[in-house]
């Protein structure tokens, strides 16, 4: 009996949310409970971790699970890693739903500690388009932030404004929002996908520096790039 445990957190988890429900297939979708309102799903959905590599391959066994789909996002390494290691362990079969990295000629740095140290020293505007984590590394420096958040902001890090908005955002708004906070940096992980690179665009209409932080690297893993090869790379029993 085939039961697909489906790792989310991603536009792109929703829409195979959305395909596995619409084919009938059995599946539980997983959220790792970052956000106050996550994005209802027509799938049964539990949230939160699951207690490391050794506690996802528990609850793969426990659930009965034949399959994983990781759609998560491109930066989430942590259950990524997990996930191919537990799925090893229960010997279930893997593949990794991930958009295409963003191509482009902008200032590439390789985690969000370069992306500090590759800010000039002179006080500057940044749009910190990174999310709420690690918002750390750019504290002590000497520039004023906006951030973007899904919820309102408490306890960071950092003296910053910020706009409280769920994606995906638009090349227009996004310029919009760039010009009147009068930015002069953009700040980004290279996440891919469109919702997401409008604030790139704009950046790039508006002739912006971008300091783009490069994804993780994750171990070997199966990778497709379509909900449609994920339903195909997954086998389905009976
Ligand atoms: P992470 O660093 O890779 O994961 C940290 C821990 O959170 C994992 O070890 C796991 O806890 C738990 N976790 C993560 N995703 C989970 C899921 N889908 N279901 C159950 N537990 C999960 O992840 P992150 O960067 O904090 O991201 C958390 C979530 O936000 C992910 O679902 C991701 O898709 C989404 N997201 C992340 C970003 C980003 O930039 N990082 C952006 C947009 C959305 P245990 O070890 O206890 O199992």
């Amino acid at each position: 009996m085939t039961r697909i445990l489906l790792l989310g957190g991603t536009t792109e988890a929703s829409r195979m949310a959305t395909a596995l429900a619409g084919a009938g297939i059995p599946a539980i979708f997983s959220y790792a409970g970052r956000t106050a309102a996550p994005v209802a799903q027509p799938l049964p959905m539990r949230i939160g971790g699951f207690g490391g590599a050794a506690g996802l391959a528990a609850f793969l066994r426990a659930e009965g699970i034949t399959g994983v789909i990781d759609a998560t996002h491109p930066f989430a390494a942590q259950i990524s890693r997990n996930a191919i290691d537990a799925c090893h362990d229960a010997d279930i079969p893997l593949v990794a739903l991930e958009r295409p990295a963003w191509l482009g000629d902008w200032q590439r740095v390789p985690d969000i500690a370069s992306a500090a140290l590759a800010l000039p020293k002179a006080p500057s505007r940044v749009f910190l388009a990174i999310g709420r984590q690690n918002l750390g590394a750019f504290a002590g420096l000497p520039h004023a932030y906006l951030l973007r958040l899904v919820d309102p902001p408490k306890d960071l890090p950092l003296r910053a404004d910020h706009v409280v908005a769920r994606g995906p955002f638009t090349v227009d708004g996004d310029r919009a929002l760039l010009q009147d906070w009068r930015t002069q940096i953009v700040v980004a992980k290279n996440s891919g996908g469109a919702g997401a690179e409008a604030k790139i665009i704009a950046a790039g209409q508006l002739g912006l520096r971008v300091i783009m932080i490069d994804r993780p690297v994750l171990p070997p893993r199966r990778v497709v790039r379509t909900v449609e090869e994920a339903l195909h790379a997954i086998p389905l029993g009976v």
